[in-house]
């Protein structure tokens, strides 16, 4: 339902109602999603800095899903509710999961959808960290669908100021829908979470390390039986040079491109000499 549908509904005319909002096809199509849940802050500091790049549907989980990975929903219905936004418009709520908003958006709702956007993620996505990420793998689900799509975080918990990032993002997205990307290829964004006068720049980074020390801390609940809490404090310092998490300690915008393939060619050649 891709470029053919487009050309069509162009064709007809210019706009068309979904649901019951009028959508300008002539403008980007942009999924706006995330995985903090569909009233967070982040997620409508997006949304204001993109509308004016394009025409932007949110569709967002109901409730906070932050590290529930690039987990899909498979045996259970989804229902998608339109709901209210802060900024007066309306977004839709799913029940479901970050990748089956982007799912969701691009195969039953959107006209067409030229990019997807996920975040802004309250929190930094970085290293390893990336694999239990929603937000990434909201974006990683736009590749998989075949569009352009960026993961844009704010690399703090506490105090976060979206504002800045959100232009960032929205800078970001008209080059992304300028010059394209590579099919299979995800931007991971990561602001520091400084006033626009102190960032330092822009750096192009590798994904780093990011390991925890004291991951699982054992304590008893009110009947005496022991529970597990997972977390631990980052391990410092050991993402290494050109990393996302030097980037950002240095007070730089770290943009990441990230590839589907998780492939290790290197290996695939050394394991073709073994005798198997
Ligand atoms: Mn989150």
């Amino acid at each position: 339902m891709n470029s053919c549908s487009r050309e069509t509904l162009q064709e007809q005319e210019k706009t068309i109602g979904i649901g019951w909002r009028m959508i300008d096809t002539m403008r980007p199509q942009i999924l706006v999603t995330n995985d903090d849940g569909i009233f967070a802050e982040g997620l409508t500091a997006l949304r204001d800095a993109l509308s004016a790049v394009g025409e932007v549907t949110v569709v967002a989980p109901e409730r906070p899903r932050s590290a529930s990975g690039h987990a899909i929903t498979l045996h259970k219905p989804l229902r998608m509710e339109r709901v209210r936004m802060p900024w007066g418009g309306e977004g839709y709520a799913a029940s479901g999961t970050p990748s089956d908003c982007v799912v969701l958006g691009i195969y039953s709702l959107m006209p067409h959808c030229d990019l997807v956007v996920s975040g802004i993620n309250l929190g930094p996505n970085l290293g390893e960290d990336l694999t239990y990420s929603g937000t990434v793998s909201a974006a990683m689900e736009g590749a998989i669908c075949g569009r352009p799509a960026i993961a844009v975080s704010v690399a703090d918990y506490e105090k976060p100021d979206y504002g800045f990032p959100a232009r960032f993002a929205a800078k970001l997205a008209r080059q992304v829908l300028d010059h394209g990307l590579p099919p299979d290829i995800v931007l991971n964004v990561n602001v520091p979470n400084l006033p626009e006068e102190e960032i330092m720049g822009v750096a192009i980074t590798r994904q780093g390390k990011r390991r925890y020390e004291g991951r699982v801390e054992r304590r008893q609940d009110p009947r005496g039986r022991d529970y597990y809490w997972l977390g631990g404090e980052v391990i410092q310092d050991i993402d290494g040079e050109h990393s996302d998490g030097e980037a950002v300690r240095e007070g730089r915008i770290s943009v990441t491109p990230i590839h589907l393939d998780l492939t290790s060619y290197a290996v695939a050649k050394t394991l073709e000499q073994w005798e198997l």
